[in-house]
């Protein structure tokens, strides 16, 4: 397959995603389609060596494993980490509002996204919604809305004459919900809002009870520039790193080393991963704890596991812009197309250290892919990952890794087409590597 084709499959499993719930319904499908079995956490587990699992945590969180056959406390878990989630806005429990002749749809901002880049965009909303069956269970199901139903249009530069001078801000309150009809006399906002959902649910409007709803570009990805060599699309921070991630692990070679192969996606990655699915609570331990207690390892062998494993933490890397060379560290430049990218930070803002950073450099030389060192500017606050707390807590040694890309935040994306192909062969080297 070419590396364009590996991306368009990128961009379709994003385009499938517009929200981490319907990111691991995709995933999910995936597997299934690879032969993978769903685990419930309520359940016991009878785990077979060589068989194929999956385990999701409230519709958000999906860890997806692989059973080796070699010794476990010898070999330990070879696990891909990144995030379902990206920044932007969520609707509101009581949605929509008048305004003088208008409705609007109030939102809360989920994270940090680049507000700016929400004006003006083909928006819609996707997510989940919880429901009782007839037989008077609380069941929940995925809900999107394809065509683009929502917008903020900018204010006419008419009436913000600085903008191109100073910037579009935003008050969150009072300037960033989304303008949705005209309002009609006849119908309540709550109520239109409830048809509206089950419009697209099948079912009755009494049966619903809450939801999460996430704002999202309905324009699909795309390929730019001269050689169709960059590509763009919402989400790529960080369904970019998952979408490696899954297909390193749906690689048949990497599915006959031997070694359990462990992909641990999360959600909440972006306020702080601390909640029952983000990678601050206890799924990755306890998913890792089960496997060793189906495969009858003593505590002390779960512990050797745990000390002979190791993590790749993936997510996106800021791509060097010449447009604003100020903001970069001038001897840290990294590129798109020019590999994977390690990142580096003494005070652990990323997990990486000499050694995980030795173990990567070494599995790209192996699968022949370049790779490139960023470190922050030092007068400039660093961004951090799901790398230093899961390697934490869990006493795994990782190393902070991901492609570079522009825009990071915003709801339109850019990275390099080479980038996801090579991050995708690092992936697989690290998975069958037999030290
Ligand atoms: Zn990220």
């Amino acid at each position: 397959m070419t590396d364009k084709a590996k991306v368009q499959q990128l961009l379709d499993f994003i385009d499938a995603s517009p929200s981490p719930w319907h990111a691991v319904a995709t995933m999910e499908q995936a597997l299934l389609s690879a032969s993978f079995t769903r685990l419930s956490e309520t359940q016991s587990w009878q785990l077979d060596p060589g068989g194929r699992y999956y385990v999701v945590r409230d519709d958000s969180s999906i860890i997806a494993f692989v059973v080796g056959d070699k010794s476990l406390p010898e070999s330990g878990y070879k696990i891909i980490g990144a995030h379902t989630d990206s920044p932007g806005l969520r609707i509101k429990p009581h949605a929509l509002h008048q305004s003088g002749e208008m409705l609007r749809m109030g939102v809360e901002v989920y994270g940090g996204p680049i507000l700016a880049t929400f004006t003006d965009r083909d928006l819609s909303f996707a997510g989940r919604v919880s429901y009782r069956s007839e037989a008077g269970e609380i069941e929940t199901q995925l809900v999107r809305f394809e065509e683009s139903l929502l917008r903020l249009p900018n204010l006419a530069i008419h009436m913000n004459r600085m903008v191109n001078e100073e910037g579009l801000k935003l008050n969150k309150q009072t300037e960033l919900p989304l303008l949705f009809a005209m309002s009609s006399k006849e119908q309540m906002p709550d109520q239109l809002f409830s048809e509206l959902l089950v419009s697209q649910c099948q079912l009755l409007a009494e049966q619903v009870m809450s939801w999460e709803l996430n704002v999202y570009d309905t324009q699909k990805g795309a390929f730019w520039g001269a050689q169709q060599e960059f590509y763009t699309d919402s989400q790529l921070d960080n369904l970019a790193s998952c979408h490696a991630g899954l297909s390193a692990l749906l690689d048949e070679t990497a599915l006959q080393s031997g070694n359990t192969l462990v992909c641990a996606f999360f959600d909440h990655e972006e306020v702080g991963s601390e909640s029952t699915k983000g990678a601050d609570g206890s799924f990755l331990p306890d998913t890792l704890e089960r496997i060793a207690l189906a495969r009858s390892l003593k505590t002390e062998d779960y512990k050797r596991a745990l000390a002979n494993s190791f993590m790749l933490s993936v997510d996106m890397a800021h791509a060097y812009q010449p447009n604003f060379p100020v903001a970069y560290e001038s001897e840290h430049k990294v590129y798109v197309n020019k590999g994977p990218v390690i990142k580096l930070n003494a005070n652990q803002r990323y997990s990486s250290e000499s050694v995980s950073e030795a173990m990567f450099m070494s599995w790209c030389q192996e699968a022949n892919v370049p790779f490139q060192k960023y470190s922050h500017r030092t007068d400039i606050p660093c961004g951090s990952t799901i790398g230093p707390m899961t390697s934490a807590k869990l006493g795994i040694r990782s190393v902070d890794v991901g492609n570079a890309m522009w825009a990071m935040h915003s709801i339109r994306e850019s990275a390099g087409v080479l980038d996801h192909a090579y991050m995708i062969a690092v992936m697989q080297c690290f998975f069958k590597d037999q030290k």
